[in-house]
């Protein structure tokens, strides 16, 4: 069986980006079960620029078909903060809640309806040199004014989507990966390599 090798080091999003391609014919492995403990430099100016850096990194060290998402949250009453920032914010060794708490305190004195926000997943496949797809999907919802639930991972408790009346914090994997930004991107992905499958 082929192996495809998912780029982050980050568990909750390996986790994630792990149960969006199951039942397809590939052996997925993570950096670690093949010895790649570093992680590129994000450089880039977006994030598909970002997700680029990392497949065609992972993949130049693996030698593996790989798959990398670079992902984030943007505020609007904050001109994008977090965005391409969203995994330092607040610094390094901050943790999920110092990052969720230092949000709600910047949109402290910030009006219901301007607390809008967007999550973003960029995907891109790589091998060798060569990228061979990407795709872009966002998910608009609204910050909400204190943390709800505990599923999910990083912002999840604050991203309130209006369409559920609950933050993703608040509903099962199944339900956020129907509407998220990397649910929508993966569900792409999955048609991509389900016709590598067939090729
Ligand atoms: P990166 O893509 O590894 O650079 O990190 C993106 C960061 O954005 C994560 O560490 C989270 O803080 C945040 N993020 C991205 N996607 C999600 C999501 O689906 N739920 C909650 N937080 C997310």
């Amino acid at each position: 069986m082929r192996e495809l090798l998912l780029a982050s080091q980050n568990p909750g999003k390996l986790n994630e980006m792990r149960l969006l391609v199951e039942g397809l014919r590939f052996r997925v492995v993570g950096p670690r079960e093949v010895g790649i403990q570093d992680s590129p430099e994000e450089t880039g100016s977006s994030f598909l620029e970002n997700a680029t850096l990392k497949a065609r990194h992972y993949a130049r060290r693996s030698g593996l078909l790989t798959v990398a998402d670079d992902s984030g949250l943007s505020v609007d009453a904050l001109g994008g903060e977090p965005g391409l920032q969203s995994s330092r914010f607040g610094g390094e060794g901050a943790s999920d809640l110092d990052r969720n708490r230092l949000l709600l305190e910047k949109l402290r004195q910030v009006a219901w309806e301007q607390r809008a926000a967007t999550f973003t997943s960029a995907v891109v496949v790589a091998h060798g040199e060569g990228v061979l797809f990407e795709v872009q999907e966002t998910v608009r919802g609204l910050i909400a004014p204190e943390l709800r639930g505990t599923s999910g991972f990083g912002y999840d408790p604050l991203f309130f989507y209006p369409p559920f009346g609950k933050t993703f914090g608040e509903v099962s994997r199944q339900e956020k990966d129907a509407v998220s930004h990397r649910g929508k991107a993966f569900a792409r992905l999955r048609r991509y390599l389900a016709s590598l499958e067939q090729g």
